[in-house]
């Protein structure tokens, strides 16, 4: 007897997708058929799709101390409404993650707030390499660093960035780098500024598109010269992601992302939307968004994360008058899934392809895969029901967001996730204008981080 049947699905496998029945056990998938067999429980997917839960390797749930923008509860509930059901968040919380009492303090409120299965990164900072090692004890999913300015983290210099990979080479885990020049970035911005700019295109003309590849071939450079596994964090220009595919093609294992926002925003969209629309990197020129799915058509993207990253709506706010004045994030989770697929699906990318975006290549290049990632037999029944007919518009009242906001109000998409399912249990069902989340804070489980990779 199982304890669950989705009939009548379009199952998103890792080859192919097979129109059956898929059946979970004791939390797992167990069997895919197109024989009727016994379970407790049925739901009938009236031939919509089934997708992988997904996996974000890359959020800002704020928690601890900076709650004010969202924290573990209401992100990861905006999460398994997205059809995202494992989450590795950034360090740059308050307390900065960077130790053992930091990470544990955000491990325990995790774990009780969390609807979403969780990994946690630690910062890699200008004075911690050392203690890598005895780090990796808490089971990091790896560790995260800036080459840029950030008001959250301590950015490091290439001498400490270089002295970092080595430390996490030997400890075998990972490092995700955010690459943005910060000389350049700082120079520009000053040279914009004393012109008295100070509209989105000032932003953006701050922190151009060179002032990221170069660091990505820089931090890739590092990489290569420490034998580290590099993750590059949301690169948005395919150029970046060209780099990074070379090394990769190379035989390094250095794989990349892109951020949801780079595929469906550009730089018009920040001078209509204003500071709403506002991170780092800033959205690109008109038609980057076009280059950037071409080179995920050519396999030069590993794998497409969130980035969401909260602020309050006064924070946002300040920005109006001059985008100097605006933390820099966009809110985006509970919309990146069915934005994504259902663009894909327009543009011809195979159900299979995008399920690897989102939940294969992340698993596997964190090496959970094929625990999580996957609608394999034995793997966690983790996966989402997706209607890829029902038209929606987006408004941020109707989100799991501590902040009711997003740079994406007002958009139209094609595709909805009708509910959720993490380890065999439904954590979301859909109603309009917003669905429920099925399960007590808490439900979600951490994830240890594994050295090594099962990346191709
Ligand atoms: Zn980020």
């Amino acid at each position: 007897m199982f304890d669950l049947v989705v009939k009548r699905a379009h199952i998103v496998g890792e080859s192919h997708v097979a129109y059956a029945n898929l059946y979970v056990k004791d939390g797992r998938f167990a069997a895919i058929s197109s024989e009727e067999l016994a379970a407790r429980q049925s739901v009938d997917a009236d031939g919509r799709i089934v997708f992988p839960g997904a996996v974000d390797p890359h959020v800002h749930f704020n928690d601890p101390g900076l709650t004010d923008g969202e924290d573990f509860n209401t992100g990861s509930m905006a999460a398994v409404a997205g059809g995202i059901t494992s989450v590795f968040e950034m360090p740059l919380t308050d307390p900065l993650t960077q130790d053992k009492p930091s990470f544990l303090l955000k491990k325990s409120e995790a774990a009780r707030k969390s609807v979403a299965d969780f990994g946690l990164y630690l910062a890699l900072t200008p004075d911690n390499s050392s203690r890598v090692g005895e780090l990796m004890a808490l089971e990091p999913v790896g560790f995260k660093a800036f080459m840029s300015y950030s008001p959250e983290i301590p950015m490091v210099k290439d001498g400490e960035l270089l002295a970092g990979m080595r430390a996490i080479k030997a400890a075998n885990s990972r490092i995700a780098v955010h690459c943005e020049n910060n000389d350049l970035i700082t120079y520009l911005t000053e040279e914009i500024k004393r012109s008295g700019r100070s509209d989105p295109r000032a932003y953006v003309d701050s922190r151009p598109d060179y002032s990221e590849w170069e660091a990505i071939q820089r931090a890739v450079t590092l990489a290569v010269i420490a034998g580290v596994r590099l993750h590059v964090v949301h690169s948005s220009t395919p150029e970046g992601a060209r780099i990074v595919a070379e090394a990769r093609a190379a035989g390094h294992p250095i794989s990349v992302e892109t951020a949801q926002h780079f595929l469906f925003l550009d730089a018009e969209d920040f001078q209509r939307i204003g500071p709403f629309a506002q991170c780092n990197p800033p959205l690109r020129a008109k038609g980057n968004n076009d280059r950037l799915w071409e080179a995920i058509r050519r396999g030069e993207i590993s794998c497409v994360g969130t980035d969401h990253a909260p602020y309050t709506i006064e924070e946002k706010q300040r920005g109006k008058g001059s985008v100097w004045a605006t933390p820099a994030g966009v809110n985006n989770i509970q919309t990146a899934n069915p934005l994504l697929i259902g663009e894909g699906i327009k543009r011809n990318i195979p159900l299979t392809r995008l399920a690897q975006l989102m939940a294969t290549e992340p698993a596997r290049l964190f090496n959970i895969y094929p625990q999580k990632g996957a609608i394999t037999i034995g793997g966690d029944a983790d996966m989402f029901l997706f209607d890829p007919d029902e038209q929606w518009t987006i408004d941020p009242r109707h989100t799991f967001y501590k902040q009711k906001w997003t740079p994406f109000e007002g958009m139209k998409v094609k595709g909805r996730v009708k509910r959720t399912w993490l380890r065999g249990t439904k954590v979301y069902e859909d109603a309009a204008p917003l669905g429920t989340i099925t399960v007590q804070p808490g439900f979600g489980k951490f994830i240890p981080g594994r050295p090594g990779s099962t990346a191709n």
